[in-house]
């Protein structure tokens, strides 16, 4: 069984259709990343997922329960971290953890939740009195209190520093060796090509793609290149018949080959069995950045990956 299930979404606010037509499975222990422009459906989809939303089509199922009519189930294996959650900020750090530890039979020690997130200093300081990367710490804290069996992280590391965010990524991966499931909306391109397995992409509120983050880069059928010399004259025809190459050509005493797939094991293979000895390799290939403006055709809000 698939962790979570959603079958032809559709979710529209008054003229406004934020969800056109969306599927998705995502299987139990993996970071599924949901990667889009801003607009493009991604938070009405997971807020769907997390029973926040009701689908005006479709189905929805988290570990076979659908989240609106199960929800108390729900909140038992579902942890969430949205974008602007609303806390009572009068609350501390310690008094909402504990609230929110409240709400589940069992779960993470509060103590040691907070000094995994790096609040362990703010535990008496109240919500409103916060940072916003501490406040998204919080947040992230709070969708983990219950132990969950899967979880939904939308847009994770807004307003981190990169140290924070780089702990926060450790943190996910950490969540996978347990084998918890991830759902990972984010528009970050380094996080998504670091962290996630798969990797839908979500375009004017329908699936354009899913793959993992090489699979998406090779199907956008971007040139790849690899640079290498040889000890010995190199003759281009040990390369003829690779079908990932394209093209090959030397410059000086550089051989460079260009084409698709993946291009570098195929060279490396072709070169160790007709016994050249290559030096200096080299490897360029496009980015997911790359790929997600040439899959999507239009340009990215958020190219260099910065907070918005
Ligand atoms: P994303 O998370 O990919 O940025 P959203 O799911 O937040 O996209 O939004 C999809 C579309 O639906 C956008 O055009 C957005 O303006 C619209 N939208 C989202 N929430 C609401 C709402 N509560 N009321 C009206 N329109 C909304």
């Amino acid at each position: 069984m698939d962790a979570i299930e959603v079958r032809g979404l559709h979710k529209r606010y008054g003229d406004t259709v934020a969800v056109e037509d969306v599927s998705l499975s995502v299987e139990a222990g993996e970071i599924y990343g949901v990667l889009g422009r801003n607009g493009a459906g991604k938070s009405t989809t997971v807020e769907a997922v997390a029973g926040l939303q009701r689908p005006d089509r479709g189905e929805v199922r988290v570990f076979g329960l659908d989240p609106r009519r199960d929800r108390n189930r729900l909140r038992q294996v579902l942890g969430v971290q949205l974008q602007d959650a609303a806390l009572h900020a009068a609350l501390t750090v310690r008094e909402l953890v504990r609230l929110y530890r409240s709400f589940y039979r069992d779960g993470a020690d509060p103590e040691e939740l907070i000094e995994h997130v790096g609040l362990t200093g703010q535990r008496r300081t109240r919500f409103e009195h916060l940072s916003g990367g501490q406040q998204q710490r919080l947040n992230i804290a709070l969708a983990l209190v219950g132990d969950p069996r899967a979880v939904v992280l939308d847009e994770l590391t807004t307003g981190l520093d990169p140290e924070a965010r780089r702990h926060m990524w450790a943190t996910v991966e950490g969540l996978r060796d347990r084998g918890v499931t991830v759902v990972l909306v984010s528009h970050h391109m380094e996080e998504v090509e670091r962290l996630c397995d798969r990797v839908a992409l979500i375009e004017r509120g329908r699936v354009a793609a899913v793959d993992t983050p090489e699979g998406l880069v090779a199907r956008a059928g971007l040139e790849q290149v690899v640079r290498f010399r040889t000890a010995a004259p190199f003759d281009p025809a040990v390369l003829d018949r690779v079908e990932e190459v394209r093209s090959v050509r030397t410059v000086g005493d550089q051989v460079v080959a260009t084409g698709s797939g993946n291009l570098l094991h195929a060279v490396s293979t072709a070169l160790v069995k007709a016994d050249v000895v290559a030096l200096d390799t080299r490897f360029e290939r496009a980015t997911l950045e790359d790929a997600f403006l040439s899959l999507t055709g239009s340009p990215f809000d958020d190219a260099s990956g910065s907070e918005r």
